[in-house]
């Protein structure tokens, strides 16, 4: 007997990259950040109070929006705090698409949980090829019949960045369609565009602790946006689960969202060791789309992107490799700390020859 519905038999999930424990591996295959982070947070986790842990933490993590208020320039009314921002843009596919209505609109290549949310909600999914040298095209993207749109910011996998002006000209094109801008990794770019959502009712912008912030082991991501989309966000929270920020979450994040020059810091030495790791991928042959994130996405020709992975893996490096149309020419490469990036190129120097 399979008690399973439809939904659960046949929906294919979002595969997460892979958290290998069989060894100590130099790992580049999450985005994750190769500093720790700041030392307030564990000065947070320190005064924590274990006894209050027998309350259930704020519904509305009220401490941490105000924190992530501040920063941001905007009211606690205009910010919405989840279980990592995958949760955030999971919400936000209830909260602004209509099974019924045109669907959601987002490129090929990129951020491939967005399908994943489209099908579990069963919201018609509008996929817009990136052109060839894997940027986005706009213009296709306005022009297709939707509700509005995923644009990740910059995209994952490839690392490249729209840069303010370019996505406010798209924003004001289409100003009765919602627009979702997921800027996991806009840190690394800086054109956020945060300082811009109270002139567009119509944009939302997906933040996240993981990246940036050093915290993916604490699970909070955050949007910005106007308060009637905020309010959207809050139904459907309620409808899911009353309490995803836990109480440890909450205070350890509203303790890094204050802590703007130490993560300038680690910020600007990952930007720096981004670019060094390009110079010298390209010097070896790889083709390597500019990036403005975290990561590389790195391909080179025949060799293909399995066997660089494997090799890599077998070696003690893992990155991340998908075995699909479009990416599997590539490996995505997360940025590590100066040390990690010299074992990385080694091995690869290994391996090429
Ligand atoms: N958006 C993008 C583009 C990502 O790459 C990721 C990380 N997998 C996320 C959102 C989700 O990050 P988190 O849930 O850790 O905040």
């Amino acid at each position: 007997m399979d008690f399973l519905s439809r939904k659960a038999r046949s929906i294919a999930p979002y595969t997460a990259g892979e958290q290998l424990r069989d060894r100590t591996y130099v790992k580049l295959n999450t985005n994750e950040n190769p500093y720790p982070p700041s030392p307030r947070v564990k000065q947070a986790l320190l005064d924590m109070d274990a006894d209050g842990l027998r309350r259930y933490p704020r519904p509305d993590a009220g401490l941490l929006r105000a924190a992530i208020a501040e920063k941001e320039g905007v009211s606690p009314e205009n910010v919405f705090c989840g279980n990592g921002s995958d949760e955030v843009l999971a919400l936000s596919f209830p909260a602004f698409f209509d099974a019924d209505g045109a669907g959601a609109c987002f490129a090929d290549l990129t951020y491939s949980f967005y399908e994943v949310f489209a099908a579990f909600f069963g919201i018609p999914a509008k996929v817009v090829p990136l052109r060839e040298d894997f940027t986005f095209d706009l213009a296709a993207m306005r022009a297709q019949d939707c509700q509005g749109y995923y644009i990740a910011n910059p995209n994952a996998p490839t690392g490249i960045g729209i840069g303010r002006a370019e996505m406010e000209q798209f924003v004001r094109s289409v100003p009765e369609k919602i627009v979702i801008l997921d800027e996991a990794y806009m840190d690394f770019f800086g054109e956020s565009f945060v300082p811009l959502v109270k002139e567009y009712p119509n944009v939302l912008v997906v933040r996240t602790f993981s990246k940036s912030y050093a915290l993916a082991g604490i699970r909070c991501g955050y949007a910005v946006g106007n308060a009637s989309l905020i309010a959207g966000l809050f139904r459907m929270k309620d409808c899911f689960n009353s309490y995803p920020v836990d109480a440890v979450a909450e205070a350890v994040c509203a303790a890094a969202v204050g802590d703007r020059d130490y993560y300038a810091a680690a910020t600007e030495k990952v930007i720096a060791e981004r670019g060094r790791l390009t110079v010298a991928l390209r010097e070896m042959g790889f083709t390597v789309p500019e990036s403005r994130a975290n990561f590389l996405f790195a391909g080179r020709g025949r060799l293909g992107g399995k066997a660089i992975y494997e090799k890599l893996r077998s070696e003690g490096v893992l990155v991340r490799f998908w075995d699909r149309p479009l990416l599997r020419d590539f490996v995505r490469i997360t940025v590590g700390s100066h040390e990690e990036n010299d074992i990385l190129l080694e091995k690869l120097n290994k391996i090429l020859s």
